[in-house]
């Protein structure tokens, strides 16, 4: 098999320069994804500046990936050559531990992660365990849908195991790529939505995309106006913000659910907690049987990501973008 073709991080911070590599052989419950389309997750700006300190350079970013199947090893079913799939973060897991046993193979302690330590899709293929392949609804376009393999995966998997429902009051911190994902899907299970951004501009959008409410973070007047009004808040911003301020937002046995990844250590009082019965907590990725069900919910309900479409070879145009909070509001990269 050619060498796969790519776009690698050669070191913290740098940019995405052309680069190629060997897969080797192809295991056995292995498949090889040509890849049309992949989505630039800000957890590849982060794996990019080492900000958790598990980059391995060089590594091609990208899991959130659109292709069909090249090849399949001899041990895979259910899968055809030619099947449109998607590839999210996880690429692997060990299939045998009391997690993967119980089909939150996103909770294996060996879980592999596509593009850490391994390369991932900002590249023309892209390997991985067959498990991990899912399959795409015809009704869904490739563009739109790549970003639902990380970014929409991440905010509908707490939504629906927090058991989001009509009466819940849902509060969406962030307005990017994960958050304008998490609006339509906390509409679609039928609650009251409130925006929290930093972008005035997205005030129209976030309405349009579902949110009943939007409310201007920076401003303190704003925030005090929420104060008790919540059962759910999702934090998918990857900043440092005044978590006490959310959390008094939050109604008695409300949740404040961390899928966003700020700098610094969370901190917020003890004591709203306690009084509410408040909880904090937070939610990694989803397992392969919860992506297929959201594939299928997207499809059979209209949700997309809005995105703007980059050449591959323009990667690092979108990648700055990203960073600057420019895009509205999935870069999504194709071949
Ligand atoms: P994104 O598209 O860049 O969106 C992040 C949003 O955060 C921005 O659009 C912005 O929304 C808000 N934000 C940015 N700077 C801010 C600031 N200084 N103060 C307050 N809000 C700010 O990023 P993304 O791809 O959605 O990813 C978001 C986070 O989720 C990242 O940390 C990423 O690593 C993490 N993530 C976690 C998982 C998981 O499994 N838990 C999976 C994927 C991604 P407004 O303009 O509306 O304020
Ligand atoms: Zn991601």
């Amino acid at each position: 098999m050619a060498h796969i073709k790519g776009l690698a991080a050669h070191a913290a911070g740098a940019e995405v320069l052309p680069f190629h590599y060997d897969p080797g052989p192809l295991a056995a419950h292995d498949v090889d994804i040509e890849i049309s389309h992949c989505g630039v997750c800000h957890s590849d700006l982060h794996l990019i500046s080492n900000d958790w300190g598990v980059s391995q350079f060089p590594f091609i970013p990208g899991h959130e990936v659109i292709g069909r199947i090249l090849a399949m090893g001899s041990e895979v079913a259910g899968l055809e050559k030619g099947q449109r799939v998607g590839l999210g973060w996880q690429s692997n897991s060990c299939g045998v531990c009391e997690w993967c046993i119980q089909g939150k193979e996103n909770l294996c302690p060996a879980s592999e992660a596509t593009c850490v330590r391994r390369h991932g899709g900002y590249a023309d293929r892209v390997r991985c365990n067959a498990r991990f392949a899912i399959p795409i609804p015809e009704a869904l376009e490739s563009e739109n849908a790549a970003p639902l393999l990380c970014a929409g995966i991440t905010v509908y998997n707490p939504l629906r195991s927090h058991g989001i429902n009509p009466a819940s009051r849902v509060g969406v911190v962030g307005i990017g790529g994960l958050g304008h994902l998490a609006i339509q899907f906390a509409r679609v299970f039928g609650a009251e939505v409130t925006a929290f951004s930093t972008s005035a501009s997205k005030e129209a959008e976030a309405r349009a995309l579902g949110a009943h409410r939007f409310v201007n973070s920076r401003e303190t007047k704003a925030m005090k106006e929420v104060a008790g009004s919540l059962d759910f808040i999702l934090n998918t911003a990857n900043a440092d913000q005044e978590w006490n301020t959310y959390v008094q937002a939050l109604r008695p046995t409300g949740t404040l659910c961390f899928v966003g990844v700020p700098p610094s250590p969370v901190t917020v009082a003890a004591f709203p907690l306690i009084s509410g019965q408040r909880a904090l907590c937070g939610s990694p990725i989803g397992s392969p049987h919860t992506l297929r069900e959201m594939m299928d919910v997207a499809a059979r309900h209209g949700i997309q990501a809005k995105t703007e479409l980059f050449p591959m070879a323009k990667a690092n145009e979108a990648i700055d973008k990203v960073k600057k909070n420019k895009v509205r509001y999935r870069a999504v990269l194709a071949n």
